[in-house]
């Protein structure tokens, strides 16, 4: 066999797979078509984190006086916020590169065809197909953008959240089609960017799965800022008009029309199976592929990880994920534990959870108790200048395990990851009511809002 340890696909799961292979002292190639780091790095999670920085910025400057600082003419110079996601992208992409390097893997820059649990043929750089042959196959080939099928949406002014991250010419007027984490944050963004943005989400609920009293609090939040959002909307044609589009869509059993300059698409991601036809792998209702605990697919041998397998589609579960595959295929026995997968919405405020609702925790436990402390309690949040949000924390009342954890708010996404460990840990209220937090931290707000779940409360009534 050419190698131990083949992994197709060198996104934020795969690379991370091919890494720790190559640490167990694996011989092992990555083959990648496109850039190394994936949609993570490249289209997705990266790139729009840092749009949002420098929203963020664009933000504080223009309320500077609030904190005693003149800074007047804040204006945004859209050119330059995209050349500066374009270097930390560039930089992330070669940082992972060198580590794959300094790690011995060999690197085929080339589509991988998959022609057995075993083989894999690649091209070389000088076009020369190539069989590969592997002990061991670990799939990480993403996901790509759903696009519905609904006329116009060819048009060149319909864009998905690829191209949006290299916009420098703004409209005035932008039409989002797709509530969830895509629709919101670009919502976010470009409003910030100075847009009037309109969602328009086809089910009667934004987020169905997360705690509804932190989802309308976001939706409140971005009324305020003057983003539209319209459930039960759905649409059923783009046109041309000049200038721009006309959206035309049912709402309330009424036809209606959009005037807007772009639309982005953002109604979900499918699994890429490109190039995986010849393993016949099962799949599920959702076209991924079906895999086990230890990430093995129908075939053994073979395992697939992240967005391919049509489950949670999140970086960091692919990553942990690729980590599990990779121990796997070593000979090691690893498991994939999906009880503490934190949910992350990095819009203003932020939101992000970790475990069950209120309603999935009645459901499961019956007998719960709810918590709850606003960050206006915090001194660290006024002394950083927002107070918006709060801390929600459910716990199960017979052993008081705390079973959800709900944050909106500042650095609620950094903050989710203790919440995270509280989980893993199996953490209770009481543990958490005692660890000692730094003060003053945003951090704080965790176990305030333990002690208020324990009717404890010291900085809020
Ligand atoms: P999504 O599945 O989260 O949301 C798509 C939304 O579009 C849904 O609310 C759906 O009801 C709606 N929709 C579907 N068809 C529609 C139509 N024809 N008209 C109007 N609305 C329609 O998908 P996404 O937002 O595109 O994101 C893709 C994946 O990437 C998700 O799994 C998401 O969690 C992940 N992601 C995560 C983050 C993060 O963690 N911060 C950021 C971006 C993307």
């Amino acid at each position: 066999m050419d190698y131990d340890i083949l992994v197709l696909g060198g996104g934020i799961g795969g690379y991370v797979a091919a890494i720790r292979a190559a640490k167990g002292g694996a011989k092992v190639a990555l083959v990648e078509k496109n850039h190394i780091g994936g949609t993570c790095l490249n289209y997705g999670c990266i790139p729009t984190k840092s749009l949002i920085r420098s929203a963020e910025v664009l933000d504080t400057v223009k309320n500077a006086s609030d904190f005693g600082v003149k800074a007047t003419g804040a204006e945004l110079d859209l050119e330059s916020v995209i050349k500066r996601k374009d270097n930390i992208v560039k930089m992330l992409t070669e940082g992972v590169e060198g580590l794959l390097n300094a790690n011995q893997i060999t690197i085929y820059n080339s589509m991988g065809n998959v022609k057995d649990a075993r083989t894999v043929e690649v091209k070389d750089s000088s076009g020369k197909s190539l069989d590969l042959t592997t002990n061991k196959l670990i799939i990480a080939t993403g996901s790509v953008t759903t696009i519905p099928n609904i006329p116009g949406v060819d048009l060149p002014g319909v864009i998905t959240s690829k191209e949006v991250l290299n916009i420098t010419d703004l409209p005035e007027e932008v039409c989002i089609v797709g509530g969830g984490v895509i629709g919101l944050e670009f919502a976010y963004i470009l409003n910030a960017f100075g847009a009037k943005v309109t969602v328009l989400e086809l089910l009667p609920e934004i987020l169905p799965k997360a705690e509804r009293e932190l989802v309308n609090y976001l939706l409140d939040s971005f009324r305020e800022k003057g983003i539209s959002i319209l459930t039960k909307a759905q649409v059923n044609a783009i046109e041309e008009s000049e200038p721009g589009m006309n959206v035309m869509f049912y709402h309330n059993d009424e036809e209606k029309t959009l005037q807007s300059g772009l639309v982005l698409m953002a109604v979900g991601r499918e699994p890429n199976l490109a190039g995986l036809d010849a393993l016949n792998l099962k799949r599920n209702s959702s076209k991924g592929i079906i895999v086990n605990s230890s990430m093995e697919t129908s075939l053994p041998g073979v395992y697939a990880i992240g967005d391919v397998t049509g489950g949670v589609q999140l970086a960091h579960v692919a990553t942990a994920q690729g980590i599990v595959a990779a121990e796997n295929a070593l000979g090691e026995e690893a498991k994939f534990n999906s009880n503490s997968i934190p949910y992350c919405i990095y819009s203003k405020p932020e939101m992000a959870w970790v475990g069950l609702t209120e309603e999935e925790a009645k459901e499961k436990y019956g007998r719960i108790k709810v918590g709850r402390f606003p960050f206006t309690g915090s001194g660290k949040a006024m002394v950083y200048g927002d107070t918006s949000g709060l801390v929600k924390m459910i716990i199960d009342e017979k052993y008081g395990e705390i079973v959800g954890l709900h944050l909106i708010g500042p650095e609620a996404t950094n903050m989710i990851a203790e919440g995270v460990l509280a989980r893993m840990l199996e953490a209770t209220v009481i543990e958490l009511a005692a660890t000692i937090h730094p003060h003053p931290t945003l951090s704080e707000v965790l176990m305030e809002a333990a002690h208020m779940t324990l009717d404890q409360g010291i900085h809020y009534i």
